[in-house]
Protein backbone atom coordinates (compact mmCIF):
# COMPACT_ATOMS: atom_id res chain seq x y z
CA UNK A 1 0.00 0.00 0.00
CA UNK A 2 1.59 3.55 -1.12
CA UNK A 3 4.77 2.61 -3.04
CA UNK A 4 2.46 4.08 -6.17
CA UNK A 5 3.12 7.47 -4.38
CA UNK A 6 6.35 6.55 -3.30
CA UNK A 7 6.67 9.29 -0.47
CA UNK A 8 7.54 9.52 3.19
CA UNK A 9 6.69 11.23 6.23
CA UNK A 10 8.82 10.89 8.92
CA UNK A 11 7.72 9.65 12.49
CA UNK A 12 10.17 12.48 13.77
CA UNK A 13 11.65 15.28 12.10
CA UNK A 14 15.00 15.26 14.34
CA UNK A 15 16.18 11.28 14.25
CA UNK A 16 13.94 10.37 11.79
CA UNK A 17 13.92 5.98 12.04
CA UNK A 18 10.68 5.13 11.21
CA UNK A 19 8.12 6.41 8.45
CA UNK A 20 4.83 6.10 6.98
CA UNK A 21 3.89 6.13 3.50
CA UNK A 22 1.48 9.10 2.84
CA UNK A 23 -1.02 6.24 1.48
CA UNK A 24 -1.37 4.78 4.35
CA UNK A 25 -1.87 8.26 7.00
CA UNK A 26 -4.37 9.28 4.03
CA UNK A 27 -5.96 5.52 4.32
CA UNK A 28 -6.33 5.76 8.09
CA UNK A 29 -8.10 9.31 8.12
CA UNK A 30 -10.46 8.31 6.02
CA UNK A 31 -11.20 4.73 8.34
CA UNK A 32 -11.37 7.64 10.79
CA UNK A 33 -13.73 9.41 8.75
CA UNK A 34 -15.69 7.00 7.72
CA UNK A 35 -15.60 3.88 10.12
CA UNK A 36 -14.63 6.13 12.60
CA UNK A 37 -11.80 3.68 13.48
CA UNK A 38 -9.46 4.75 16.76
CA UNK A 39 -5.75 5.01 16.02
CA UNK A 40 -5.42 1.77 18.35
CA UNK A 41 -7.60 -0.22 15.89
CA UNK A 42 -5.91 1.06 12.53
CA UNK A 43 -2.63 0.12 13.95
CA UNK A 44 -4.14 -3.55 14.99
CA UNK A 45 -5.07 -4.02 11.29
CA UNK A 46 -1.92 -3.03 10.07
CA UNK A 47 0.06 -5.32 12.38
CA UNK A 48 -2.10 -8.02 10.91
CA UNK A 49 -2.35 -7.42 7.48
CA UNK A 50 1.60 -7.42 7.84
CA UNK A 51 1.72 -11.02 9.54
CA UNK A 52 -1.83 -13.15 10.07
CA UNK A 53 -0.09 -16.05 12.47
CA UNK A 54 2.46 -13.31 14.51
CA UNK A 55 0.75 -9.84 14.40
CA UNK A 56 2.23 -9.24 18.03
CA UNK A 57 6.05 -9.70 16.85
CA UNK A 58 5.30 -6.90 14.60
CA UNK A 59 6.95 -3.84 16.53
CA UNK A 60 4.87 -1.35 18.25
CA UNK A 61 4.23 1.60 16.34
CA UNK A 62 1.14 3.04 17.69
CA UNK A 63 2.67 5.82 19.17
CA UNK A 64 4.48 6.95 16.29
CA UNK A 65 1.15 6.49 14.37
CA UNK A 66 -0.97 8.47 16.63
CA UNK A 67 1.36 11.68 16.54
CA UNK A 68 1.97 11.60 12.61
CA UNK A 69 -1.63 11.01 11.86
CA UNK A 70 -2.27 14.20 13.64
CA UNK A 71 -0.07 16.46 11.50
CA UNK A 72 -0.62 14.27 8.56
CA UNK A 73 -4.67 16.06 9.17
CA UNK A 74 -3.22 19.32 10.04
CA UNK A 75 -1.12 19.57 6.52
CA UNK A 76 -4.36 18.24 4.80
CA UNK A 77 -6.59 20.73 6.10
CA UNK A 78 -3.97 23.91 5.85
CA UNK A 79 -3.86 22.09 1.62
CA UNK A 80 -7.35 21.93 1.04
CA UNK A 81 -8.55 25.28 2.51
CA UNK A 82 -5.80 27.21 0.56
CA UNK A 83 -2.69 27.90 3.14
CA UNK A 84 -0.05 25.15 1.62
CA UNK A 85 2.30 28.13 1.30
CA UNK A 86 0.66 30.49 3.34
CA UNK A 87 3.21 32.35 6.05
CA UNK A 88 0.59 34.23 7.80
CA UNK A 89 -1.31 33.46 10.84
CA UNK A 90 -4.68 32.13 10.79
CA UNK A 91 -7.75 33.24 11.74
CA UNK A 92 -10.66 31.54 13.67
CA UNK A 93 -12.48 28.74 11.92
CA UNK A 94 -9.98 29.35 8.85
CA UNK A 95 -10.14 25.69 8.30
CA UNK A 96 -13.54 25.43 8.36
CA UNK A 97 -16.65 24.79 6.24
CA UNK A 98 -19.74 26.73 6.20
CA UNK A 99 -22.89 26.05 4.36
CA UNK A 100 -22.53 27.22 0.66
CA UNK A 101 -26.78 27.80 0.12
CA UNK A 102 -27.09 30.30 3.33
CA UNK A 103 -26.56 33.91 2.99
CA UNK A 104 -23.10 35.18 3.71
CA UNK A 105 -22.32 38.62 2.56
CA UNK A 106 -18.74 39.00 0.11
CA UNK A 107 -19.17 35.30 0.50
CA UNK A 108 -22.16 33.76 -1.58
CA UNK A 109 -23.63 37.22 -1.61
CA UNK A 110 -23.42 41.04 -2.59
CA UNK A 111 -24.89 43.37 -0.39
CA UNK A 112 -24.17 45.97 -2.37
CA UNK A 113 -26.18 44.24 -4.89
CA UNK A 114 -29.50 44.38 -2.19
CA UNK A 115 -32.60 46.18 -3.26
CA UNK A 116 -33.55 47.96 -0.56
CA UNK A 117 -36.94 47.18 -0.68
CA UNK A 118 -36.30 43.54 0.12
CA UNK A 119 -37.44 42.10 3.45
CA UNK A 120 -35.09 41.47 5.75
CA UNK A 121 -35.73 38.29 6.29
CA UNK A 122 -34.53 37.49 3.13
CA UNK A 123 -31.30 37.76 4.28
CA UNK A 124 -32.14 35.91 7.43
CA UNK A 125 -29.37 34.07 9.55
CA UNK A 126 -30.74 30.98 11.00
CA UNK A 127 -29.69 29.26 13.58
CA UNK A 128 -30.13 25.87 16.19
CA UNK A 129 -28.61 25.67 19.27
CA UNK A 130 -28.24 22.76 20.80
CA UNK A 131 -26.09 20.53 23.66
CA UNK A 132 -24.39 16.78 23.13
CA UNK A 133 -24.03 15.13 26.61
CA UNK A 134 -22.10 11.88 24.59
CA UNK A 135 -19.13 14.11 23.52
CA UNK A 136 -17.64 13.42 26.95
CA UNK A 137 -13.92 14.33 27.77
CA UNK A 138 -11.86 12.74 30.77
CA UNK A 139 -8.89 15.09 32.36
CA UNK A 140 -5.83 14.87 30.83
CA UNK A 141 -3.16 12.53 32.16
CA UNK A 142 0.03 15.26 31.06
CA UNK A 143 -1.60 18.71 30.85
CA UNK A 144 1.66 20.20 30.72
CA UNK A 145 2.99 17.76 27.88
CA UNK A 146 -0.84 18.65 25.32
CA UNK A 147 0.03 20.92 21.95
CA UNK A 148 -2.70 21.97 20.08
CA UNK A 149 -2.06 22.11 16.11
CA UNK A 150 -5.22 23.55 14.91
CA UNK A 151 -6.82 25.22 18.00
CA UNK A 152 -9.50 27.49 17.30
CA UNK A 153 -8.94 27.36 13.63
CA UNK A 154 -12.30 24.76 13.37
CA UNK A 155 -15.26 24.46 14.88
CA UNK A 156 -14.25 24.34 18.32
CA UNK A 157 -13.55 27.68 19.57
CA UNK A 158 -10.27 29.22 21.12
CA UNK A 159 -9.09 27.82 24.16
CA UNK A 160 -7.50 30.80 26.03
CA UNK A 161 -10.45 33.50 25.55
CA UNK A 162 -13.45 31.00 26.20
CA UNK A 163 -11.54 30.08 29.22
CA UNK A 164 -11.02 33.69 30.46
CA UNK A 165 -14.80 34.15 29.26
CA UNK A 166 -15.85 31.42 31.92
CA UNK A 167 -13.27 32.98 34.27
CA UNK A 168 -15.34 36.36 34.74
CA UNK A 169 -19.21 35.63 34.22
CA UNK A 170 -21.57 34.58 36.99
CA UNK A 171 -23.60 31.63 37.02
CA UNK A 172 -26.99 32.84 37.69
CA UNK A 173 -29.65 30.28 37.41
CA UNK A 174 -32.74 32.31 37.00
CA UNK A 175 -36.17 30.73 37.89
CA UNK A 176 -38.29 29.16 34.94
CA UNK A 177 -41.56 30.55 34.70
CA UNK A 178 -42.50 28.29 31.66
CA UNK A 179 -42.11 24.35 32.17
CA UNK A 180 -38.72 23.70 34.01
CA UNK A 181 -36.81 22.96 31.57
CA UNK A 182 -33.22 23.04 33.58
CA UNK A 183 -34.03 19.47 35.37
CA UNK A 184 -33.10 17.82 31.29
CA UNK A 185 -30.24 20.40 30.57
CA UNK A 186 -28.37 19.80 33.79
CA UNK A 187 -28.18 16.02 33.43
CA UNK A 188 -24.59 14.57 33.79
CA UNK A 189 -24.07 18.22 35.52
CA UNK A 190 -21.76 16.64 37.99
CA UNK A 191 -18.89 14.38 37.23
CA UNK A 192 -16.00 15.02 38.63
CA UNK A 193 -13.82 12.35 36.31
CA UNK A 194 -14.44 14.53 33.14
CA UNK A 195 -12.85 18.08 32.22
CA UNK A 196 -15.66 18.40 29.59
CA UNK A 197 -18.97 16.94 30.47
CA UNK A 198 -20.42 17.61 26.78
CA UNK A 199 -20.21 20.05 23.69
CA UNK A 200 -22.84 22.43 22.62
CA UNK A 201 -23.02 24.90 19.43
CA UNK A 202 -24.56 26.00 16.21
CA UNK A 203 -25.94 24.96 13.27
CA UNK A 204 -27.75 26.43 10.30
CA UNK A 205 -31.37 25.80 10.73
CA UNK A 206 -32.04 25.44 6.83
CA UNK A 207 -29.46 22.99 6.28
CA UNK A 208 -27.94 21.84 9.30
CA UNK A 209 -24.03 22.83 8.95
CA UNK A 210 -22.16 23.52 11.80
CA UNK A 211 -21.11 26.96 11.89
CA UNK A 212 -16.89 27.50 12.28
CA UNK A 213 -15.55 28.34 15.87
CA UNK A 214 -18.97 28.20 17.26
CA UNK A 215 -18.58 24.73 19.42
CA UNK A 216 -17.52 24.68 23.43
CA UNK A 217 -17.39 22.44 25.99
CA UNK A 218 -19.50 22.33 28.95
CA UNK A 219 -18.00 21.82 32.06
CA UNK A 220 -21.04 21.52 34.34
CA UNK A 221 -24.07 20.77 32.40
CA UNK A 222 -25.57 22.77 29.30
CA UNK A 223 -25.04 26.91 30.87
CA UNK A 224 -26.61 29.95 29.92
CA UNK A 225 -22.69 31.34 29.63
CA UNK A 226 -20.95 28.43 27.48
CA UNK A 227 -24.06 28.81 25.16
CA UNK A 228 -24.14 32.57 24.76
CA UNK A 229 -20.42 32.33 23.86
CA UNK A 230 -20.95 29.96 21.23
CA UNK A 231 -24.33 32.14 20.01
CA UNK A 232 -21.98 35.04 19.96
CA UNK A 233 -19.56 33.45 18.35
CA UNK A 234 -21.86 31.59 15.49
CA UNK A 235 -23.74 35.41 14.88
CA UNK A 236 -20.17 37.02 13.97
CA UNK A 237 -19.42 34.99 11.51
CA UNK A 238 -19.57 36.30 8.54
CA UNK A 239 -22.44 38.27 9.01
CA UNK A 240 -21.44 41.64 8.34
CA UNK A 241 -24.86 43.71 6.56
CA UNK A 242 -27.36 40.84 7.79
CA UNK A 243 -29.84 42.62 10.12
CA UNK A 244 -31.87 39.82 11.19
CA UNK A 245 -30.93 35.99 13.23
CA UNK A 246 -33.45 33.71 13.78
CA UNK A 247 -32.22 31.48 16.14
CA UNK A 248 -33.88 27.94 17.54
CA UNK A 249 -33.01 26.26 20.96
CA UNK A 250 -35.11 24.05 23.27
CA UNK A 251 -35.17 26.47 25.94
CA UNK A 252 -35.32 30.09 24.25
CA UNK A 253 -38.51 31.38 25.92
CA UNK A 254 -36.67 31.60 28.96
CA UNK A 255 -32.58 32.13 27.92
CA UNK A 256 -33.27 34.84 25.43
CA UNK A 257 -35.06 36.93 28.46
CA UNK A 258 -31.95 38.02 29.65
CA UNK A 259 -29.60 37.19 26.84
CA UNK A 260 -29.08 41.26 25.73
CA UNK A 261 -27.72 41.84 29.35
CA UNK A 262 -25.60 39.22 29.66
CA UNK A 263 -23.93 40.48 26.63
CA UNK A 264 -23.38 43.59 27.71
CA UNK A 265 -22.49 42.53 31.07
CA UNK A 266 -19.52 40.82 29.62
CA UNK A 267 -16.45 42.03 28.17
CA UNK A 268 -15.93 38.43 25.60
CA UNK A 269 -19.33 38.74 24.39
CA UNK A 270 -20.84 40.95 21.52
CA UNK A 271 -23.00 40.75 18.90
CA UNK A 272 -22.67 42.32 15.46
CA UNK A 273 -23.99 45.78 15.28
CA UNK A 274 -27.34 46.55 14.65
CA UNK A 275 -28.67 42.65 15.00
CA UNK A 276 -31.60 41.97 15.75
CA UNK A 277 -32.57 38.70 17.46
CA UNK A 278 -35.91 36.72 16.94
CA UNK A 279 -36.06 33.71 19.03
CA UNK A 280 -37.56 30.39 18.44
CA UNK A 281 -38.30 26.92 19.90
CA UNK A 282 -37.92 24.04 18.02
CA UNK A 283 -41.35 21.98 16.62
CA UNK A 284 -40.45 18.98 18.68
CA UNK A 285 -39.44 20.81 21.95
CA UNK A 286 -42.02 23.06 21.77
CA UNK A 287 -44.81 21.31 22.77
CA UNK A 288 -42.89 21.14 25.99
CA UNK A 289 -43.73 24.28 26.84
CA UNK A 290 -46.33 26.27 28.19
CA UNK A 291 -49.35 27.18 25.53
CA UNK A 292 -48.09 30.24 25.45
CA UNK A 293 -44.47 29.55 23.87
CA UNK A 294 -46.14 27.38 21.39
CA UNK A 295 -47.83 30.81 19.25
CA UNK A 296 -44.90 32.64 19.90
CA UNK A 297 -42.10 31.11 19.32
CA UNK A 298 -43.20 27.93 16.79
CA UNK A 299 -41.72 28.60 13.20
CA UNK A 300 -45.27 28.51 11.63
CA UNK A 301 -45.67 31.56 13.20
CA UNK A 302 -42.60 33.50 12.75
CA UNK A 303 -42.41 35.71 9.55
CA UNK A 304 -39.66 34.36 7.20
CA UNK A 305 -38.88 31.78 9.16
CA UNK A 306 -40.48 29.38 6.09
CA UNK A 307 -41.22 25.59 7.04
CA UNK A 308 -38.30 24.15 9.23
CA UNK A 309 -38.32 22.58 12.37
CA UNK A 310 -35.39 23.81 14.10
CA UNK A 311 -34.45 20.33 15.58
CA UNK A 312 -32.01 20.18 12.79
CA UNK A 313 -29.11 19.81 15.31
CA UNK A 314 -30.02 16.04 16.54
CA UNK A 315 -29.53 14.63 13.00
CA UNK A 316 -25.96 15.98 13.19
CA UNK A 317 -24.99 14.68 16.64
CA UNK A 318 -25.97 11.04 15.73
CA UNK A 319 -23.06 10.64 13.42
CA UNK A 320 -20.69 12.43 15.86
CA UNK A 321 -21.94 10.46 18.57
CA UNK A 322 -20.21 7.14 16.99
CA UNK A 323 -16.54 8.98 18.06
CA UNK A 324 -17.23 10.41 21.15
CA UNK A 325 -16.10 6.91 23.06
CA UNK A 326 -12.76 7.42 21.44
CA UNK A 327 -12.18 11.14 21.67
CA UNK A 328 -12.95 10.58 25.58
CA UNK A 329 -9.99 9.65 26.61
CA UNK A 330 -7.61 11.16 24.16
CA UNK A 331 -5.45 14.93 25.02
CA UNK A 332 -7.73 17.69 25.04
CA UNK A 333 -6.21 19.17 22.06
CA UNK A 334 -5.96 16.29 20.29
CA UNK A 335 -9.93 15.51 21.02
CA UNK A 336 -10.63 18.95 19.30
CA UNK A 337 -8.91 18.12 16.30
CA UNK A 338 -10.88 14.99 16.13
CA UNK A 339 -14.19 16.60 16.24
CA UNK A 340 -12.93 19.44 14.14
CA UNK A 341 -12.46 16.96 11.69
CA UNK A 342 -15.83 15.27 11.47
CA UNK A 343 -17.83 18.37 11.33
CA UNK A 344 -15.67 19.50 9.09
CA UNK A 345 -16.76 16.72 7.30
CA UNK A 346 -20.26 16.45 7.65
CA UNK A 347 -20.62 20.35 6.15
CA UNK A 348 -18.36 18.76 3.36
CA UNK A 349 -20.91 15.92 2.47
CA UNK A 350 -23.27 18.53 2.62
CA UNK A 351 -21.73 20.70 0.17
CA UNK A 352 -21.09 18.40 -2.68
CA UNK A 353 -24.81 17.21 -2.62
CA UNK A 354 -26.21 20.58 -2.19
CA UNK A 355 -26.26 20.95 -5.67
CA UNK A 356 -28.16 17.68 -6.39
CA UNK A 357 -31.25 19.64 -4.40
CA UNK A 358 -31.13 22.70 -6.40
CA UNK A 359 -31.45 20.06 -9.09
CA UNK A 360 -34.31 18.22 -7.45
CA UNK A 361 -36.13 21.97 -7.01
CA UNK A 362 -35.11 22.83 -10.93
CA UNK A 363 -36.85 19.94 -11.63
CA UNK A 364 -39.84 20.71 -9.70
CA UNK A 365 -40.13 23.59 -11.18
CA UNK A 366 -40.05 22.96 -15.00
CA UNK A 367 -43.17 22.14 -16.74
CA UNK A 368 -41.43 19.19 -18.05
CA UNK A 369 -41.53 17.53 -14.19
CA UNK A 370 -45.53 19.00 -14.27
CA UNK A 371 -46.31 16.83 -17.66
CA UNK A 372 -45.39 13.65 -15.77
CA UNK A 373 -48.56 12.19 -15.55
CA UNK A 374 -49.64 11.14 -11.74
CA UNK A 375 -50.86 7.59 -10.80
CA UNK A 376 -53.72 6.71 -10.96
CA UNK A 377 -55.60 5.60 -7.31
ZN1 LIG B 1 -27.31 26.84 5.58
ZN1 LIG C 1 -41.62 28.09 27.30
Amino acid sequence: MGLQYGCLFPASFTSPKTAFTFAVLDDFLLDNLECRTSAMNYYSKLRRITSSVFPHLVPDRYRELMRVGRQWRQVKQLKWHGFGHEKRKLKAGELALFCPACPQPSVNLSMSDRNRSDPAWLYLRSLVMDGNFKAEHLHPTNPTNEVALTDGLGFMVSDARYKMHLSQVQDIVQRSDCNNHRVVNQANASCHRLEATGIGGCACARHGCFVPHSMVDFQKGERQMNMDYALCQALGYNTDGIDWALTFYDINCQYNKHLSKRIEDSPYLDLPWGMEIIPGIGLWHVHGHQDKCYVRYASNFITGATRIDGEIMETLWAPLNIISPSARGMSTPHRKECLDFQMNDCNFIKMIHISEQYHVIQLANSNAFRQIPLPKI
